[in-house]
């Protein structure tokens, strides 16, 4: 008898085809990795996972946040035997001190009989025999009793919900453009959670935003980090192109046209850096930059997928996410930002992409772009 985390993973790891095993493997990998400085020891049982470690919370705590993983559950691994499976079913099923129960039987091991409506009715049986207290329902029961029949028996009551998704690495990279709020960390957050490799980015005004902003997005990579394992942050210097803009171009259009420069500078990373993608935090009408009009505008400067994984969220439920995730009290600090410094006071809520072409086309933009990407700053 021994004490085992079983861990499962998404289906739609099940779905893959060809793919599959390369999946598996990154998920394993990503697993292995996320205990790394834990004492463990890896288990497979017929295409279950298993982990063997003396802190096993501690284990749990880091596997659930594994992306791809569906469920982690402590088990008891028994010899696969129908006496072994029931006395540790009926230990299963006094220590949840239910009233009403169920056992579901999963039977991979077809060497093994009964079958597994068998082996559920046998156990069942068993338990009641031995529990006056107790009655089964099938429909709504406070307990269900797992056992799952492999080389060895598994016997579980307790699961616990993990992240999900998809293992991170599988689906191509992004440059999520990172400010200081609550929004992008959390966009960022759900890319990976589909297994999207991220990078991030920066702007930074000096001296008009702080050293404390830059630090402040520093710790919003350093708690993404510990859902990728590993996250490079480009810190961009942009305080030259917001005052050429400034300087040069209409009030009202100053935020627009200060987005499309955000957009260009990540594309240019992207390209540089071989990545995918671009993701930002925006969501549809949060702000008057965030119209279906500002959207189309600031894409236009994009030569790959824009992604906004927010856009149709609601606040709310943005910031449900940000608190889940950690992000949230980090985001809230208080230092101001490089948008809300140059705020217009009447911002065009509806460009038109000729006018501001026009409009910016007084700007020396290819070489804004290339200084701004010569000085920054890269942190790993
Ligand atoms: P957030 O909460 O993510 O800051 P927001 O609601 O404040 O978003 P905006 O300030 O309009 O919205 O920014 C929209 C998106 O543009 C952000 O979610 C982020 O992806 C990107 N962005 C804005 N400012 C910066 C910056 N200084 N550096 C990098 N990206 C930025
Ligand atoms: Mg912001």
């Amino acid at each position: 008898m021994k004490k085992l985390i079983l861990v499962k993973f998404a289906p739609e790891i099940f779905l893959k085809g060809l793919n599959r095993g390369k999946f598996e493997k990154k998920l394993k990998d990503n697993i292995k990795n996320s205990i790394r400085d834990l004492n463990y020891e890896f288990v497979e049982d017929q295409g279950r996972w298993f982990i063997y470690s003396e802190m096993m919370d501690n284990v749990i705590e880091k596997v659930k946040n594994v992306f791809g993983v569906m469920e982690v559950c402590k088990v008891t691994q028994v010899e696969a035997s129908m006496e072994s499976i029931e006395k540790q079913a009926l230990l299963d099923m006094i220590e949840s001190s239910a009233k009403t129960f169920k056992v579901e039987t999963n039977r991979a091991n077809k060497k093994f009989s009964p079958g597994s409506m068998d082996v559920s009715r046998k156990v069942g049986g068993y338990i009641l025999q031995n529990n006056e207290d107790v009655s089964v329902d099938v429909h709504n029961p406070e307990c269900t009793i797992n056992v799952e029949i492999r080389n060895m028996a598994y016997i579980y009551a307790k699961r616990i919900k993990a992240v999900g998704g998809l293992p991170y690495g599988m689906n191509g990279s992004t440059m999520l453009m990172l400010s200081g709020g609550i929004d992008s960390p959390v966009a960022g957050y759900m890319m990976a959670r589909r297994g999207v490799e991220l990078n991030a980015v920066y702007y930074h005004s000096h001296p008009y935003t702080s050293e404390r902003a830059k630090d402040k997005v520093k710790q919003l990579t350093n708690i993404l980090k510990e859902y990728t394992g590993k996250l490079t942050l480009y810190v961009v210097p942009f305080t030259e192109i917001q005052m050429q803009i400034i300087e040069k171009c209409r009030e009202d259009e100053l935020t627009i046209i200060m987005r499309r420069f955000m957009m260009r500078l990540a594309c240019a990373l992207a390209e540089k850096y071989g990545i995918n993608s671009v993701t930002t935090g925006e969501s549809i009408g949060q702000v008057a930059s965030q119209t279906m009009e500002g959207l189309v505008v600031s894409d236009d400067v994009s030569d790959r997928p824009v992604f906004r994984p927010l856009i149709a969220m609601d606040k709310v439920d943005i910031i449900d996410v940000s608190r889940k995730i950690e992000t949230y009290e980090t985001s809230i600090l208080p230092y101001e930002d490089c948008c809300t410094i140059f705020v217009p006071k009447h911002p065009k809520t509806k460009p038109r992409l000729i006018e501001i072409i026009k409009s910016e086309s007084v700007l020396d933009i290819d070489s804004l772009v290339e200084k701004a990407i010569l000085e920054m700053e890269i942190y790993k």
